[in-house]
């Protein structure tokens, strides 16, 4: 890739950080939560299930996949469109909430995946297996620490680097507000059930979009797009397009390829709370 389509789509060469092999603990703290949050949907047995715990399991999941993919994705990761100082934060917590670590981890990550996609240095492709692209690679070490030079743009915010380590705190408030709201069955469906099912959803475009679907461009990866996946993901299955040209806010090049999380974007543009969304090039749209 020239050096400046580089530069352009974020996925220029940077140092490579090195790891701290001593950080076992930390795997086995975070395969504590994750595990953990999961079997803690078995409650709903016991605690129960109310429309007010249904509305939080449903509202939760879909704010916090807005977050992930049009705020720790198509915002920090790839700089689709432009926003506010105090948006960049709302969606930095929000982000946070939906417990996939902080944003700068998060987005430097994610630009390493589209550096590497599919080849080694690329830390969750399905060509490692299945299951390793799905969740296994989450409690590698290799991928523990946060890669600042890959995002030395954001990591310029103090408020971003706070949220960053901190990123265990937006749950726990959210966690809060469930049980304010609804007691504890407002926990297991808000926090619990809905977290689940908020990972799983996301983690397939990890694992099922670099699999299954169908190839519109050459990218070199295996990159998919698949419908069925866009709709669980608002819009980001839709993944052999992102692949393609990551720095368009829209991931569905044509109107019939379904893209939620852009619809929301341009609902936020409409107001000014958002701006410059950046468009796929013309000649990308013909061949296509
Ligand atoms: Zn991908
Ligand atoms: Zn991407």
């Amino acid at each position: 890739m020239a050096e400046a389509l580089e530069q352009e789509l974020l996925v220029h060469p940077v140092p490579e950080t090195t790891v701290d092999a001593n950080r076992r603990w930390i795997d086995i703290a975070s395969a504590g939560a994750y595990y953990g949050i999961q079997a803690s949907c078995l409650l709903a047995f016991f605690t129960g299930v109310t429309t007010a715990d249904v509305v939080l399991c449903a509202s939760l999941f879909w704010v916090r996949m807005f977050a992930i993919t049009g705020g720790y994705h198509r915002y920090f990761a790839h700089k689709t469109y432009r926003t506010s100082r105090a948006f960049q934060f709302v969606l930095a917590f929000l982000g946070c909430c939906s417990i996939q670590k902080g944003p700068l981890w998060w987005a430097a990550g994610h630009r390493r995946h589209h550096r590497y996609s599919d080849q080694p240095g690329d830390m969750h492709s399905p060509r490692e297996g299945f299951w390793y692209a799905h969740q296994g690679w989450i409690f590698d070490g290799r991928w523990d620490a946060t890669e600042i030079d890959r995002i030395r743009d954001f990591a310029a915010y103090p408020e971003l680097r706070w949220l960053n380590r901190w990123h265990a705190l937006p749950p726990v408030l959210m966690g809060l507000l469930c049980y304010a709201v609804a007691g504890w069955s407002g926990v297991v469906w808000g926090v619990a059930i809905s977290t689940t099912l908020l990972w799983h959803s996301t983690y397939t475009i990890n694992s099922l979009a670099h699999r299954w679907g169908s190839v519109r461009f050459d990218t070199g990866d295996d990159s998919r797009n698949n419908w069925v996946l866009a709709l669980l993901t608002m819009g980001e299955g839709w993944h052999n397009n992102h692949h393609k040209y990551m720095a368009s806010t829209r991931q569905g090049f044509f109107w019939w390829e379904i893209d939620l999380t852009y619809y929301i974007l341009r609902g936020l543009a409409a107001v000014g709370i958002v701006w410059d969304l950046r468009e796929p090039p013309a000649k990308l749209l013909e061949r296509g």
